[in-house]
């Protein structure tokens, strides 16, 4: 059997009770509901029974070991909400906060275990529409009870109210003007945390008070699942603000203590749920997850704050919107109050053994409650102390950088280097390669122009032989005789394949190959040379493909020849060489464009110097044969020879 809480005695007393000195405890009751009609329907069977007034027991189903958890006070589901405002002592707190004490009173636990009935009563609830008052929650009763309180002080004690929803980690402000936004909450010395910008509505009256909160709940969110029709889907706070003009006295509860203004705050925290358990899906699920990590916040605020050694350590209040705002009421200055509701069935047996596990540690959290500041004294005292809290928690937070930092390096530490590694290899790489293409480009650039500078001199030579020949030619004809047989009739096909037709009778007067007039030679078969016309133009008339240097086409420089001029020189050359000539430089119009220029020409130069070598030697003993020989008779020429002098 597991025994927790305070010793017996009597609930109210002892819940009455204020602040005791330094350190107070965290005061807890628990509530467990009737059970609901559904499960009764359901046939579900009661895990809980209570012993006394302030002892629990759990009987698990399964005929385990009894458990008993002890409270402050123990509710069953017969009491009324009269008797649960009665035995919370929410009376001592409103006292407590006349006197300027800073006190808060939060439900919690699983979701449709009774938490915002306990609170304000059963839905729905909204403007317009006020629960009756025999149903009236804790909320309503303290109202009454606080507006009754300070009408008969006969004092002047100012009211406010505001009422917030931390909804999805967003703080919302259920009284604004317009439609509730999110609102930053913020720390600073004197207040501590706060929530910017959030409304604070002064109130005279009950019924004003009354009326803010029935807009509050109308406008907090909420969607029925499978375990409560009406789920609050968002921790909601409503806190009222007591205060008094400086000259103004608050007769004092307690005779002795000044009389001042305090806060008292009412927190409907959204309930623990199970997603599968309560079937939330999509945007239910989203608000359950938000829900139940805020929660979670809250769990482990408390667990650190039960550690013996905890003003030494530091409390991750800053973890969650909701720890931050109920910072004061767990750790701080406040006096608290916490209602755990359950569910009496054992179907929720799980979560309400949480919740009791949880509300068992809660009560052995104690705040240092303190009264508003009445010397400089205190206030310097305060200060110490906050700046002592503040180091403590830059060292924490320092300490969680160091370690994640630590376990990020840990585990992306080689990884990283392994990257930084390569990248840098990588860059190595890029360069040299860089380097060596800039160098290769360079290179190629130098060997291109080389090239093109060969092929000019080349060209030039080419033309200089072309037109050597060509004198040789005119200078070499043989003397008037009877008039011999046309070239063209001599060797008609083989040697003339790159040549153009020699003439086009019957209008042809000048051999194209050497410019002769063809009167000498007679054309005896005019009748077999294909014409070659060309518009009406004869072609006698026309310069031949072929022209000699003198032409206008020769005029020209190598960069400008066409493709007809390197077709020229390739005949020429042929016609000395007896066999094809591969042009040293492309002909421009039917360049490859993948093909590289400067490779090309680069690479034809050798053959084309050692082809004009030959050029040049051919030339030569054509030259010299011209001298020394007759121009040949019609039989001793061969088709496939070089081409005979005219
Ligand atoms: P929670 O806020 O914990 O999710 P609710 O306060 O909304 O749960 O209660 C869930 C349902 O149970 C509501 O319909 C409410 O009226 C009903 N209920 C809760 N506590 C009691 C009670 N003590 N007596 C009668 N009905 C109750
Ligand atoms: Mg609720």
């Amino acid at each position: 059997m597991e025994e927790r809480g305070t010793p017996d005695g009597d609930p109210a007393r002892s819940l009455e009770r204020g602040p005791e000195g330094p350190e107070t405890p965290i005061q807890v009751v628990l509530r467990v509901r009737p059970m609901s009609a559904a499960e009764l329907r359901r046939g579900e069977q009661s895990a809980l029974h209570c012993s006394g007034a302030r002892t629990l027991q759990v009987s698990p189903p399964g005929g385990g070991p009894d458990v008993a958890f002890r409270f402050g006070a123990v509710l069953d589901g017969a009491r009324t909400q009269e008797d649960v405002f009665q035995a919370c002592g929410v009376r001592r707190l409103g006292e407590l906060a006349l006197r300027g004490f800073s006190c808060t009173v939060f439900t919690f636990g699983q979701t449709g275990s009774g938490k915002t009935y306990t609170l304000t009563g059963p839905p729905p609830q909204g403007e317009g529409m006020p629960v009756s008052p025999s149903l009236a929650g804790i909320m309503q009763r303290t109202f009454a009870w606080l507006l009754d309180r300070v009408q008969h002080l006969g004092a002047p004690v100012t009211l406010h109210a505001s009422y917030l929803e931390i909804y999805n980690e967003q703080v919302r402000d259920l009284l604004s003007l317009g439609s509730p936004r999110p609102l930053p909450v913020r720390w600073n010395k004197s207040r501590g945390f706060y929530v910017e910008q959030l409304r604070v509505v002064e109130f005279g009256s009950l019924e004003a008070l009354m009326e803010l909160l029935q807009m509050g709940l109308s406008r907090r969110r909420s969607s029925a699942h499978v375990l409560n029709q009406a789920s609050s889907r968002s921790h909601a706070l409503l806190t009222l603000y007591i205060s008094k003009p400086a000259s103004q006295q608050v007769p004092a509860v307690d005779p002795g203590e000044p009389p001042v203004g305090g806060k008292l705050c009412f927190v409907d925290l959204a309930g623990s749920e199970k997603v599968a358990a309560t079937g939330s899906r999509g945007e239910l699920m989203v608000e359950a997850n938000s829900i139940n990590r805020s929660l979670l916040a809250l769990g482990h605020c408390i667990s650190l704050l039960l550690d013996p050694q905890r003003k030494q350590s530091h409390i991750p209040f800053r973890d969650s919107k909701l720890t931050k705002l109920l910072a004061d009421s767990l750790g701080g200055r406040g006096v608290t109050l916490m209602v755990a509701c359950v569910s009496p069935s054992a179907q929720c047996l799980p979560e309400t053994l949480s919740t009791l596990r949880y509300a068992s540690r809660a009560q052995r959290v104690t705040t240092r409650p303190q009264g508003p500041k009445s010397s400089g004294k205190k206030h310097s005292q305060n200060v110490e102390a906050e700046i002592l809290q503040l180091q403590e928690e830059n060292r924490c937070l320092r300490l969680q950088l160091d370690q994640m930092g630590s376990r990020a390096s840990g585990f992306r530490g080689v990884r990283m280097a392994w990257a930084q590694r390569n990248l840098y290899a990588m860059l190595q790489e890029f360069m040299l390669e860089n380097e060596r293409l800039r160098k290769e480009v360079s290179q190629l650039q130098s060997s291109r122009d080389l090239a093109r500078g060969e092929q000019r001199v080349l060209a030039q030579q080419v033309h200089e032989l072309q037109r050597r020949l060509l004198s040789a030619c005119v200078l070499h004809q043989p003397v008037p005789a009877p008039a011999p047989p046309c070239p063209c009739l001599v060797m008609p096909a083989a040697p003339c394949r790159a040549l153009p037709p020699l003439c086009s009778c019957p209008c042809c007067h000048l051999c194209p190959v050497c410019r002769a007039p063809l009167a000498r030679w007679a054309c005896p078969q005019q009748e077999g040379h294909v014409p070659q016309a060309s518009g009406s133009t004869p072609l006698s008339s026309q310069p031949p493909p072929w022209a000699p240097p003198c032409s206008p086409g020769f005029a020209k420089s190598p960069g400008e020849r066409n493709h007809s001029d390197w077709t020229q020189t390739r005949i020429l050359a042929e016609m000395l060489m007896g066999e094809e000539v591969v042009p040293s430089a492309p002909p421009l119009p039917s360049r490859s464009p993948r093909a590289t220029p400067v490779l090309r020409g680069a690479a034809r130069i050798p053959n084309l110097a050692q082809r004009l070598e030959a050029l040049r030697h051919q030339i030569g003993s054509s030259l010299r044969r011209g001298q020394s020989q007759p121009p040949p008779s019609e039989g001793t020429r061969s088709p496939g020879q070089g081409f005979p002098p005219c």
